[in-house]
C-alpha cells in the first residue's frame, strides 16, 4: 500500500518521497485513519517502528486542510513528551513532513531560559511538543492559552502517565479543552497505565501491533554471565572486536557513567557520557557528537533510553541490567531503527539475577544465554590494553617464576 490512499495532502506526500518513506509502517497504516476520523487512539508498537509519522502526518493533514480554508488559528496540537531531546527530535520530524505546508511546530522544555521560548510562543503555532513541567510553567504564567488545542498526543505514553509525570499531566489536563482528540503512543504499557489511560478519553481505539514480544523483531538481543569487575575488559573486548560500530553502553548510575568512560579511556577508547547531571546544552552537544558519529561510544544512564532516533547505532550493551524491567525494551530499541538491523548484548552478574528475572516475566520469555567460559575470561584478559589489570596477581605469577628458577638452579 501507498500514502496516497489515505488521501492526505499532496504536500504531505511529496515530503514523504523525499524522506524516502516508500510505503507505511504497520503501525502508521492501523493508527493514520483512525486519527484522520478524529478518533482517540492508544497505539502500542516496537520501538522503531516509525510511531512518531503514525502521528504527525495525520494531525499535520488536518492542520494543514483547515489553514488552507482559512478556518484555523492558534495552537491546536500539544505533543508530550519526556525529554529535551525526544521533545527537539518530533519537532524535527514534524518540520521535515511538513516542510511543504504551512504548519508550524515549536518544542519547549526545562533546563534553559524562558524568554525565549516565550517569544516564539507569540509568533503563531500549530504544534507544541513540550515536556509537561516547562509547558505547565508557561500555561499557568498565561504565556500560552491551551484553550484551542483539539490534539493532545503522549508520546512514550507509559511513561508520561507514570509516577513521575502524572501529576503534571493531570494539572495541565485542566488547561486543555474538554472536547478533544487524545493519542497515546508507546513501545510499552502495563495494565495500571492502560486503565488510567482509558480514564482520560472516551472510547479509544486500542491498536497493538505484535504484542507477544514487546522487543523489535530486527533485534537480536542476548546476554552473557560476566561478574562485576570483569565487565569492563568484556566492554573493552567487544569494542576492539567492532571497530568501526556505533556504540550505546548503558550502565546504573552516573557514577558508574563517568568510571566506565575512564576505564576506556585508560586503554585508549575514546567515550562519551550522558546522565541526568549534565546540563541541557552539555547533553546536546554530546548527542550531537554521537549522532555525527565523531565518537563512536556513548555511555548512558536511562536518561536517554526513551524514543531516541539515531541512525547507525549498530550495538547496544547493557553494561547493568536496568532496574525497571520496561526500561530494557527502551534501550534495546536504540538499535534496529526502522529498516536498518541490531545487536543487543546484556552483561548480568550474579547479583543481578533478581534483574533479570524481574526483565525476562516482562517480555514473556527468556533471553537467549551466550556461551562466556572461563577460556573467554582469558581472552578477554589477553586482548585487554589495561596496564593496571590484576598487576598483582601478574606480580605473584613472576615471584613464583623466580622461586621456582631459584630452586631448580640449586638442584
Ligand atoms: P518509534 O517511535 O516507533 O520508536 P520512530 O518514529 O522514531 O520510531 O522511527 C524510527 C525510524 O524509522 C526513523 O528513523 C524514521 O525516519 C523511520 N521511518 C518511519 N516511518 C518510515 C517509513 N514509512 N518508511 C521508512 N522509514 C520510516
Ligand atoms: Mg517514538
Amino acid at each position: 500500500m501507498k500514502f496516497e490512499k489515505f488521501h492526505i495532502q499532496p504536500e504531505i506526500i511529496r515530503s514523504l518521497k523525499k524522506l524516502n518513506f516508500k510505503k507505511p509502517t504497520d503501525i502508521q497504516y492501523k493508527a493514520i485513519p483512525a486519527i484522520l476520523k478524529g478518533e482517540d487512539v492508544m497505539a502500542i508498537a516496537q520501538t522503531g517502528t516509525g510511531k512518531t509519522a503514525a502521528f504527525a502526518i495525520p494531525i499535520i493533514d488536518m492542520i494543514q486542510e483547515k489553514k488552507s480554508s482559512k478556518r484555523s488559528e492558534g495552537l491546536r496540537c500539544v505533543v508530550m513528551v519526556p525529554t529535551h531531546e525526544l521533545a527537539i527530535q518530533i519537532k524535527e520530524v514534524f518540520e521535515e513532513i511538513g516542510q511543504h505546508t504551512h504548519v508550524k511546530t515549536f518544542a519547549i522544555f526545562g533546563g534553559v531560559e524562558q524568554d525565549r521560548q516565550i517569544q516564539k510562543l507569540q509568533a503563531g503555532l500549530d504544534v507544541l511538543i513540550a515536556t509537561p513541567g516547562r509547558l505547565f510553567d508557561l500555561v499557568s504564567q498565561k504565556h500560552l492559552d491551551l484553550r484551542k488545542v483539539e490534539m493532545l498526543v503522549l508520546d512514550e505514553a507509559d511513561h508520561m502517565l507514570d509516577l513521575g509525570f502524572y501529576k503534571d499531566i493531570q494539572d495541565l489536563l485542566r488547561f486543555l479543552p474538554r472536547k478533544r482528540q487524545t493519542l497515546f503512543f508507546s513501545a510499552t504499557i502495563n495494565e495500571k497505565i492502560k486503565k488510567l489511560a482509558y480514564s482520560l478519553v472516551k472510547n479509544a481505539i486500542r491498536i497493538q501491533i505484535s504484542p507477544k514480544n514487546p522487543v523489535a523483531k530486527n533485534i537480536d538481543h542476548a546476554l552473557i554471565y560476566v561478574e562485576m569487575d570483569e565487565k569492563r575488559f568484556v566492554l573493552e573486548r567487544i569494542l576492539r572486536e567492532h571497530e568501526k560500530s556505533k556504540m550505546l553502553v548503558f550502565v546504573r548510575t552516573k557514577v558508574r557513567a563517568e568510571r566506565v568512560m575512564k576505564a576506556m579511556d585508560r586503554v585508549g577508547i575514546k567515550a562519551l557520557t550522558l546522565h541526568g547531571d549534565k546540563d541541557q546544552k552539555d547533553r546536546m552537544a554530546v548527542m550531537r557528537t554521537f549522532q555525527k558519529g565523531e565518537i563512536r561510544l556513548l555511555i548512558a544512564t536511562d536518561v536517554s533510553a526513551r524514543g531516541i532516533d539515531i541512525s547507525g547505532i549498530a550495538y547496544v550493551i547493557n553494561y547493568d541490567l536496568p532496574e525497571q524491567a520496561e526500561n530494557y525494551v527502551h534501550r534495546v530499541g536504540r538499535t534496529g531503527r526502522g529498516r536498518e538491523k541490531g545487536q543487543a548484548l546484556s552483561f548480568c552478574s550474579e547479583h543481578e539475577k533478581e534483574l533479570l528475572l524481574k526483565i525476562e516475566d516482562f517480555l514473556g520469555h527468556r533471553i537467549k544465554v551466550l556461551e562466556y567460559g572461563e577460556e573467554d575470561q582469558l581472552v578477554t584478559k589477553d586482548m585487554s590494553l589495561d596496564a593496571t589489570q590484576d598487576w598483582r596477581a601478574v606480580m605473584q605469577e613472576i615471584e613464583q617464576e623466580d622461586k621456582k628458577r631459584k630452586k631448580r638452579k640449586k638442584r
